[in-house]
């Protein structure tokens, strides 16, 4: 599975402990990141990271991009609730591409962590036979 990981600067500490925490399920998937996000997940895990540009320098539009091209299976994005970024917007539009795509989407630690045991489980593997 493809799964695409993004958190802004309040919650990157938070994907550091989730991804350590997961490690070993991630590692049987393909990641990729933004850029700061990446870095310190796999500094943090040892885990292979394709990093794309950070957020504020389009790295979510590049993800937008994989997700419009069918992908991405999984986006575990954690955004900070209380502090709007400049680039807000083209936040919102990744939001919607899940929607539009039907992309398993966690913006916060509860829903990724179900996701996280879904995908385990095999829950997901739905997505393989939709991307072909
Ligand atoms: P970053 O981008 O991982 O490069 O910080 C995410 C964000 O927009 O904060």
């Amino acid at each position: 599975m493809n799964i695409a990981l993004i958190a802004h600067d309040s919650k990157k500490e938070l994907m550091v402990q989730f991804c350590i925490a997961y490690c070993g399920i991630l590692s049987r998937h393909n990641l990729c990141a933004t850029g700061t996000t990446g870095k310190l997940v796999s500094e943090a895990t040892g885990l292979h990271i394709q990093r794309y540009l950070s957020g504020s320098q389009g790295g979510d539009q590049q993800i937008c991009a994989r997700i419009s091209c069918n992908e991405i299976d999984v986006l575990i994005f954690f955004r900070d609730p209380l502090n709007a970024k400049p680039y807000e917007p083209n936040e919102m539009n990744l939001l919607r591409l899940c929607d539009v795509h039907n992309i398993p989407l966690a913006t916060n630690i509860a829903t990724a962590e179900a996701m996280i045991h879904a995908l385990e489980r095999g829950d997901l593997d739905w997505r393989e036979i939709v991307r072909g």
